[in-house]
């Protein structure tokens, strides 16, 4: 005890403890030139003589914008201090000071420029949202086959050329969603669960929060490349939704759709007419008349609702083209092209990832600056937390042609960077195969020497199995589950729904799959709270190819990633010294 008191005491001499937070955070990377937002939040209620610095100098002349003194942030008795779209122009090291009385806090930025020239013109950048290894095994096994322990063929993605691993750490977890992560990619700062282009402050109002510059903003500011985007999510789904997006909530999807339309990208294909729609419209869930659908027309684009006015607007060479294909996120590949489960019977003529790509990249393509497109297979990610594997793994495969496409295109423009990744991982693994013959419920489990091998063929050639319902079948199992019934089989008969809410907002199995043949009940892992399983917190493999594709090794943060994109697309040239 005595020697706590004197660690105490000791502690009162040393200099002030670091109190005030400041956005952007210690460590943070920032492309030369881009504009941000600078936060400084202090603990307490302090006096306007509250100053920040930048490497000694007023932050207010070092960014070239006002600095605005916060006295009482709205919801906080505490001061802020904020300066609004400022840059810095100049690489180096940049030491951050605040201090309001005894409070001080300091981070240091490291500002970087990039390369005079680009070493490439067009990005493509792919996303499997939740890519496992597993998936890339599975899909692999499920679509080519194998022999005696050889693969029987090559996925797409098995051919691109560099590959590092990739942290999706969130700044306020070590866990991440997919927010975090694409808007790390698409700005170069990693931010807060649920945040996309912003730093997340305290403040309630989820549109306040400090911005950061997105990569299709610093295209416009740097010259204007064209901007695809490309889905089977909604729209303003996270992952898409970060190329454009700025608030601190995911969630804001009628705010983001609005942003989507101010930005104007190029190309965007998709689902997510909902939040497109005025309220007026069945199917929309925006809670005003605002018709952005209309906007998006009068501002040129051609409008594309299914597969067949897709091809329409692909050949008449408008220049931009809105697909809006489903109120939702679009129907998984196993429903649209195999089954015509999900929701195919309302939305019968949905255009596939394979085609999409195709389109987008065949329309981006004509824009002599060159683009950048993201194209997201959403759903591997969202039936894998449903524990959907079949679903998951027939999306993997559809992605993998997707990849196909966009080889193919860097194959005809070499001056084209194709990147391929995921944004987290999931808790799947393939441990081995499932066949009834084994015998009933765990006992079909068969691993090590009995897994053997897996029984789907592809006669047809589509690269898809032919049937699903084949044994031996893959067995595939997260790690991590909400109380479910485990069936051993594919769910051919619809979407898997593994949990549903009880009276006490309790997530509890999903009583519509207790009847199946040998199902068994599995207590979940998780919180109650979980209505799904997780992700995971592994690193994620990227895997580039084509123009400075090198670039791209080892280790790197999720936020890396964007400044390598930036040195190959060249966005702050250095000034030529003289
Ligand atoms: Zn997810």
């Amino acid at each position: 005890m005595r020697r706590l008191a004197l660690l105490l005491a000791s502690a009162c001499l040393a200099p002030a403890a670091q109190a005030a937070t400041i956005l952007p955070l210690d460590r943070a990377t920032i492309l030369a030139g881009s504009p941000f937002d600078l936060k400084v939040e202090f603990d307490k209620v302090v006096t306007p003589e509250a100053a920040v610095t930048i490497n000694g100098r007023p932050a207010a002349e070092v960014l070239g914008k006002e600095a605005v003194f916060i006295e009482k942030e709205p919801g906080v008795e505490a001061s802020a201090i904020r300066i609004d779209a400022g840059a810095i122009t100049a690489p180096g090291v940049y030491t951050v000071e605040a201090k309001a009385g005894d409070e001080t806090r300091t981070v240091s930025w490291e500002v970087y420029g990039t390369p005079e020239t680009p070493a490439a013109k067009n990005v493509i950048f792919m996303v499997a949202d939740g890519l496992s290894m597993a998936d890339r095994t599975a899909a692999r096994l499920m679509s080519k086959g194998m022999t005696e322990g050889k693969a029987n063929g090559r996925l797409n993605l098995d051919d691109l050329q560099y590959a590092a691993m990739i942290g999706t750490s969130s700044t306020n977890s070590m866990a991440t969603d997919s927010a975090n992560t694409a808007s790390a990619y698409m700005s170069g700062h990693k931010t807060a669960i649920n945040a996309l282009g912003v730093y997340a402050d305290r403040t309630e109002d989820s549109q306040d929060d400090p911005r950061v510059e997105l990569i299709s903003e610093a295209l416009a500011r740097t010259g204007g490349k064209a901007i695809g985007i490309v889905t089977t999510a909604e729209l303003q789904d996270a992952t898409p939704a970060a190329t454009v997006a700025h608030t601190r909530k995911r969630a804001d999807k009628a705010a983001i759709a609005a942003m989507i339309f101010e930005r104007q990208p190029d190309v965007l294909l998709g689902g997510g007419s909902a939040y497109f729609l005025p309220q007026s419209t069945p199917g929309s869930k925006r809670k005003d008349d605002e018709n952005l659908v209309q906007q998006f027309q009068d501002a040129g684009y051609a409008l594309a609702t299914d597969a067949a006015g897709l091809e329409a607007a692909a050949g008449s060479n408008s220049g931009r083209i809105l697909g809006l294909f489903h109120t939702g996120n679009m129907d998984v590949a196993l429903d649209r092209m195999f089954l015509k489960k999900g929701s195919v019977d309302t939305f019968p003529d949905q255009p596939g990832l394979v085609r999409m790509t195709e389109v987008a990249l065949g329309q981006l393509a004509k824009d002599p600056e060159g683009f950048f497109a993201v194209i997201e297979a959403a759903s591997v990610d969202k039936q894998k937390h449903t524990l959907d594997w079949e679903r998951a793994m027939i999306d993997m495969i559809e992605f993998d042609q997707a990849v196909g496409v966009a080889r193919k295109f860097v194959a005809e423009h070499p001056d084209t960077l194709l990147v391929v990744t995921g944004d987290h991982t999931h808790g799947n693994a393939l441990i081995g195969s499932i066949d009834p013959a084994r015998g009933a419920g765990r006992e079909s489990v068969g691993v090590y020497a009995d897994a053997g091998f897996l029984g789907y063929e592809d006669a047809n050639d589509d690269g898809y199995p032919d049937a699903l319902d084949v044994a031996p079948r893959i067995a595939m199992f997260s790690n991590n589950f909400p109380d479910h019934y485990e069936t051993w089989g594919p769910k051919l008969d619809g979407p898997f729904e593994p949990a549903v809410q009880n009276g006490n907002k309790d997530y509890v199995a999903n009583e519509a799959y207790r009847d199946v043949p040998g199902a068994v009940l599995r207590e979940g892992n998780l919180p109650k709270s979980a209505d799904t399983g997780v992700h995971a917190v592994d690193d994620i493999l990227l895997q580039a190819s084509g123009a400075g594709a090198e670039r791209f090794h080892g280790y790197m943060e999720q936020s890396d990633v964007y400044r390598v994109i930036a040195e190959i697309l060249a966005l702050a040239p250095s000034k030529p010294s003289n």
